[in-house]
């Protein structure tokens, strides 16, 4: 079989991409490994995804925005960030960012089943599911997939989307950066007796983070990051102490607090890929740059890698050019590594200042983050980013 452009994995990164392309003719496959049915319909997975203004105009071009219901979008007025038991911190607010909010959240798994239902429609995409990519090279010619059923494809560009454990990226031979920080994130969504008024919370506590994402009503996403032997003996405990142990970690800021989701774990890795591209192949999503949650912008920036590089492509096609040109592959690397390397260095400073418990650290965090309050034009830095404005 043979297609222009065949993407390996259908997550929201893969998907958006794949929809970046309908204005093209240029023929475009999708290979999932998860089935259809999960795909079509996925399963809620734990995580509010903090969405910038510029996602938010993305989605809305791709027509993913107008398929998710307005009840389901909650404002992001300010944010705070909080560390150890100091009840003040430093805040962002929404006039920072010279906008009506910061940012929307929005449920990974209807971010997803927005960006199939999209997808799924255009003409030109092809989606083949329950499938993996099981080897891959490409040359000057083209590129060449070779999947779980036996079957092969042959296309003219290879764009990876499968995930920031990328088995395409390795199998390129593109090395990462990868930050294993030895913890895990428990996420789930908890009511509580006191009102969140809109405002996100980092909590940076001696020996465990806290995050707080908050949802429309007396809701928020809770994530919690613990080491993993924690988190295994919180994540499966009886609702009821659950909920004890959940207020009091939060030190009952929020009053009572009650558990009304599933709970689900991810482990703490950040990878940053060396080079985005490679002969007619080009990394996408969290197989480029997987950020660590804590300034929540992976999918912010996935979303605006697959932007960029769907750009390129289809000027490179109304030319009747090569798509897959080596220039054209080069100005997407460049473009993405300026608009991530900074956000992620930056980030993973953060998170391991922030995560040190040690006395000086802890003078330092409190020193930061006292700076950070007095100082406007930081704010305005800060939410220029939360916003997706820089
Ligand atoms: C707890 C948590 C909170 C988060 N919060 C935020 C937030 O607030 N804001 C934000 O912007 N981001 C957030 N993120 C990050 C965001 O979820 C990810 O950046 C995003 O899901 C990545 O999308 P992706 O399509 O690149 O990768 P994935 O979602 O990992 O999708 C990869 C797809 O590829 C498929 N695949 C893998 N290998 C193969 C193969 N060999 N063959 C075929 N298919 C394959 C997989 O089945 C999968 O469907 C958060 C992440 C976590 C864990």
């Amino acid at each position: 079989m043979k297609f222009d452009i065949a993407i390996i994995g259908g997550g929201p990164a893969g998907l958006c991409f794949a929809s970046a392309l309908a204005k093209t003719e240029l023929s475009v496959l999708v290979v999932e490994s998860q089935t259809h049915d999960a795909i079509a319909d996925p399963a809620f997975d734990g995580r509010e995804i903090a969405l910038t203004h510029r996602s938010k105009s993305i989605m809305e071009k791709l027509g993913l925005w107008q398929l998710i219901a307005p009840e389901a979008i909650s404002p992001l007025c300010d944010a705070k960030v909080l560390n150890g038991v100091a009840l003040q911190g430093l805040t962002i607010e929404r006039s920072h960012g010279k906008k009506a909010e910061l940012g929307y959240l929005v449920s990974n798994h209807l971010i997803r089943k927005a960006a199939f239902d999209v997808a799924k429609t255009l003409p030109n995409v092809t989606l083949r599911t329950g499938v993996k990519v099981t080897a891959l090279n490409t040359s000057a010619a083209g590129g060449n997939l070779t999947l779980s059923d036996g079957s092969s494809i042959e296309c003219s560009l290879i764009v990876a989307a499968d995930s920031r454990y990328s088995m395409a990226r390795r199998a390129m031979g593109i090395a990462a950066k990868i930050h294993d920080y030895g913890k895990q994130m428990m996420v789930c969504v908890m009511e509580h007796d006191e009102p969140h008024h809109h405002v996100a919370w980092e909590w940076f506590d001696y020996g465990q983070t806290l995050a707080l994402l908050p949802m429309n009503g007396n809701r928020s996403s809770i994530v919690v990051t613990l080491p993993e032997n924690d988190i295994r003996r919180l994540a499966p405990l009886e609702p009821d102490f659950f909920n004890a142990e959940l207020s009091q970690r939060f030190g009952h800021r929020l009053g009572k607090m009650r558990l009304v989701s599933t709970r689900h774990a991810y482990p703490l890795v950040a990878v940053y890929a060396n080079r985005f591209v490679a002969q007619r192949f080009a990394l996408i999503g969290d197989a480029a740059v997987g950020m660590h949650p804590v300034t929540a912008h992976g999918f912010n920036l996935g979303l605006r890698s697959a932007d960029a590089l769907a750009r390129g492509i289809t000027t490179q096609a109304d030319r009747n050019a090569d798509i897959a040109d080596a220039t054209v592959l080069a100005t997407y690397q460049r473009g993405h590594k300026c608009a991530t390397l900074p956000l992620f260095v930056a980030t993973h400073a953060l998170a391991k200042l922030y995560t040190d418990d040690s006395r000086p650290a802890r003078r330092i965090r409190d020193f930061c983050l006292a700076v950070g309050q007095r100082l406007p034009p930081f704010k305005r830095l800060v939410a220029a980013s939360l916003t997706g404005a820089r």
